[in-house]
């Protein structure tokens, strides 16, 4: 699990911060706003967030810089075969769907495009996959039933820019509160109390309807693939919980998603009609959850918070796996290597405990078994560039020029399919560099910079590899594609 160097800032989120719905707004500002408005204001505001990014139709680049990304083969793998039954079922092609894992504790899943989001939250919170596939059922009803579409319909129906703008103001005002900024929190204010409460609360209506009509959807499609409505129900009964007893870590789901009684009531008697209401996920299914639940505590939680996810399992793969992933992280590679091993004796065909192994033999710098380790890991899981660039990265260290002649080329093939894995170009530099290739190896790291917004930069190393490719060549047109690159305007 990698995260990515993020070169910018978040300057714009999904979803607000927490910070943003702190509670004690009301010490910090003289303006009289109650929790409740707050939680409100928030709800429609990460709407508005939401689709606004969606219809900014950012690129994966500056999609990926508004917000945390952690990249992980074994959990995007993992997400993608929670949805593509969820996607036939509602007739939409998975071709091209793409996992984007959100670094981020609180509970959250949204689909945008052709992207699912899913907080790294949510999959710990879950204790089984349906759960999340309940809430990914639920998203995709949204995907499908064009609510994004004709929510965007609704608020050009209803004056879009006033709204937006006096919603933002608010944004702005909570926001400049949590930061202690008093008059910027008295200017939000002042735009928020100008606005059209009427359009307000057309918007949350409709809002509510499309929460419905998605509830139904979602339940159909669980229906069609067999599977049980019982997962969406306990998130959604835990998010009408939590926010009725008003505690401090608002999720930003819940803000996005009214879970009044009515509705979740109106849920529970559809989900429990469903003649798969007592199915339960495949047992297989429910490891793989497991585990990629001990792997988001180990890097995101620690010792503790494995101890409490995996109090009903304490001596199953899950916590030997995040043991393992814990030696290694804290600078003991012989003790995670042996219980590497132990896990890889369980289960011989898992690729990601290849991959664990491969890590960690990087780490104690012995490359030629981490190339062996990472081959493995490409063989056994399905396509993954990450797994590339990390097979890659393993021949490269070998310093064997045979090896770092495939270690190119395995570079290449995973950036080819991960284009946005800025780290990767890196090792491919240096590849090429080993290997004499100077005018590839400033490609590459063009490329590099390119990925990461650094368009500047990624111009003067383009420029300076045109120099030394040969002219014409793809290598060549692409320094070029790089150099004439518009950063307003499409490629
Ligand atoms: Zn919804």
């Amino acid at each position: 699990m990698r995260n990515l160097a993020l070169r910018k800032p978040c300057v714009m989120q999904f979803a607000p911060p927490s910070h943003c719905h702190d509670n004690d707004i009301s010490v910090r500002t003289t303006v009289n706003l109650t929790r409740f408005a707050a939680v409100l204001i928030f709800r429609i505001l990460t709407v508005i967030l939401t689709v606004a990014s969606m219809f900014a139709s950012a690129s994966p680049a500056a999609a990926q810089r508004s917000v945390p990304i952690v990249r992980d083969a074994e959990i995007e793998a993992l997400i993608a075969d929670y949805a593509k039954p969820i996607l036939q079922a509602a007739g939409l092609s998975q071709s091209g769907i793409e996992i984007v894992l959100v670094n981020d504790h609180r509970f959250n899943a949204f689909v945008a495009g052709r992207r699912i989001f899913i907080h790294t939250g949510a999959l710990l919170t879950a204790e089984t996959p349906n759960e999340i596939i309940g809430v990914i059922a639920h998203e995709v009803a949204h995907l499908a039933g064009g609510h994004q579409h004709r929510l965007r319909e609704q608020l050009a129906r209803a004056q879009t820019m006033a709204i937006v703008a006096t919603l933002l103001g608010i944004g702005a005002g909570v926001a400049a509160a949590a930061s202690n900024q008093g008059d910027l929190a008295q200017a939000g204010m002042g735009l928020a109390m100008g606005g059209s409460e009427a359009a307000r609360r057309s918007l949350l209506a409709y809002q509510r309807t499309e929460e419905i009509t998605a509830d139904r959807s979602a339940i159909e499609y669980l229906e069609r693939t067999g599977q049980s409505g019982r997962g969406m129900l306990i998130t959604f009964q835990r998010m009408a919980g939590d926010l009725a007893l008003a505690g401090v870590n608002v999720d930003p789901y819940q803000t996005s998603h009214p879970m009044p009684r009515d509705r979740i009531a109106n849920l529970e008697v559809l989900v429990k009609q469903s003649r798969f209401y007592d199915r339960v996920d495949a047992p297989a299914l429910q490891l793989r959850h497991e585990l990629a639940r001990a792997k988001i505590a180990s890097y995101t939680a620690g010792q503790n918070a494995i101890a409490r996810v995996f109090r009903k399992n304490p001596g199953g793969l899950p916590i030997l796996y995040a043991d393992a992933i814990n030696s290694y992280l804290h600078g003991n590679p012989r003790s995670a290597l042996a219980k590497v091993d132990q896990l890889i004796s369980a289960q011989p065909n898992n690729p990601y405990f290849h991959e664990l192994r491969g890590e960690i033999l990087i780490k104690v710098n012995r490359p030629r078994e981490a190339a062996e380790a990472y081959a493995t890991a490409v063989r056994l899981a399905p396509p993954s560039g990450l797994l590339q660039v990390g097979h890659g990265q393993a021949m490269l260290a070998t310093g064997q020029p045979d090896l770092v002649r495939r270690a190119a080329s395995e570079l290449k093939a995973g950036l080819t399919s991960e284009p946005e894995y800025v780290n990767g170009y890196r090792f491919l530099a240096q590849a090429y560099g080993q290997l004499g290739d100077i005018g590839s190896a400033e490609l590459a790291t063009a490329e590099g910079y390119f990925h990461a917004g650094a368009y500047r930069d990624a111009k003067v190393m383009a420029a300076r590899a045109q120099m030394k490719l040969k002219r014409g060549s793809p290598e060549w047109v692409r320094a070029q594609d790089i150099i004439e690159f518009r950063e307003t305007g499409r490629k």
